[in-house]
């Protein structure tokens, strides 16, 4: 049995460990649910349990080298606090990492090198995709979650770029429009409130109100109604639907071109939920990239909307919830176009392969490369 870790992935809804082995293998997954409203010290509890668990188990075969735990939220790494976490109510400036690695110190279990590691949850998964998922081999590159909100992260040389103390790969505050819709970060007009999965239900509220979208109007007084539902009228031909993932795209497009500009990576991989609809955004991304990103134009693919190991056809009828793949199953992106470029090198704009277990992935892997 190998050496192995703990990936945590804490959201507000969701509470998920796992333990991976350090080839990338998913030895064990838990999965509980967050229960924000028993209170901090209850959902803490709860989780060193279920890392005491796996570990306790797997630790018979091989050594335990820690755990990272994936937090949505601004983390200062240096102290090991969470700054500001809009779905962790009461979380705030506490010392999150001391805590658990007391906890799990009382119990014995840290008594080799074993560290616990708190890092911010769109980090950790742009370190899985990068270690097992699209942009695997890739040392450059960055990731934009499309979720309910827009998480990102860097990783430059194989490593995640942190800035100064973790806070580096803020995305979703980047500012698109000046004057634009109030964010909860205290900005205006930030791309997550253009670009995300609530920004879709927002224009969807909007055009049913304009009173020229019948059919997004039916379909939101279901139960069941998201984004999901509007990509489906999309696809369907519905002509507001379509115009919402156009929009939605040309302000992925204009946030991706800045991107591209300063940081000239090699891959951007797009994830999250949101991110399934590739085939109703990413017409207009692509073209808003091209016009305003000056780098982009210069290191265009021959074919940048065929997503790697998928045919164009099979694309055209992907659906959004269609993301997962197991780790290091085919489909792996070539950063490289192959037709007649002779070796240059591409920007690669692609989607994420690992679904919500990247961050699992990822967060068991910060843990083995801090120690
Ligand atoms: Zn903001």
């Amino acid at each position: 049995m190998p050496d192995f870790s703990i990936g945590v992935d804490l959201g507000g809804t969701n509470l998920r460990i796992a333990a991976v082995s350090q080839e990338g293998e998913l030895l064990e997954k838990i999965n509980l649910s967050t229960k924000v409203e028993l209170g901090r010290d209850q959902v803490i509890a709860e989780m060193c349990g279920a890392i005491r668990q796996l570990a306790e188990k797997y630790k018979a075969a091989g050594r335990f080298l820690g755990a990272g735990i994936g937090v949505p939220g601004i983390i200062d790494r240096e102290c090991g606090t969470i700054r500001k976490a809009a779905n962790l109510p009461g979380w705030e400036n506490y010392p999150v990492g001391a805590e658990i690695e007391r906890r799990l110190c009382a119990s014995g279990l840290l008594e080799n090198e074993a560290r616990i590691v708190l890092e911010n949850d769109a980090r950790v998964a742009a370190f899985g995709e990068q270690w097992l998922g699209a942009a695997r081999g890739v040392p450059n590159m960055a990731i934009i979650t499309l979720g309910t909100g827009m998480g990102g992260g860097i990783v430059m040389g194989g490593k995640i770029w942190h800035g100064m103390n973790g806070m580096a790969g803020e995305f979703g505050h980047v500012t698109l429009e000046p004057e634009g819709i109030a964010c909860g970060c205290g900005n205006r007009g930030c791309a997550e409130k253009y670009a995300s999965a609530s920004a879709l239900l927002r224009m969807a509220r909007e055009a049913i109100a304009g009173g020229d979208a019948p059919a997004l109007a039916k379909a939101s007084s279901m139960a069941d109604f998201g984004a999901q539902s509007i990509y489906n009228l999309a696809i369907e031909g519905d002509v507001p639907s379509s115009e919402i993932f156009r929009t939605f795209g040309r302000y992925l497009g204009i946030m991706l071109a800045d991107i591209v500009n300063v940081l000239n990576l090699e891959m951007h991989v797009l994830g999250g939920g949101a991110a399934g609809a590739w085939d109703a955004f990413a017409p207009t991304m692509f073209d808003e990239l091209r016009q305003r990103s000056i780098v982009y134009a210069a290191t265009v693919p021959d074919d940048p909307e065929v997503l790697p190991g998928r045919p164009r056809s099979s694309v055209q009828r992907s659906s959004v919830p269609a993301e997962k793949s197991p780790a290091g199953a085919g489909a792996r992106p070539n950063s490289r176009s192959a037709a007649n470029d002779e070796g240059a090198r591409r920007t690669i704009i692609t989607r994420a392969l690992l679904g919500s277990d990247a961050g699992l992935y990822g967060a068991a892997r910060v843990a083995v490369l801090a120690g």
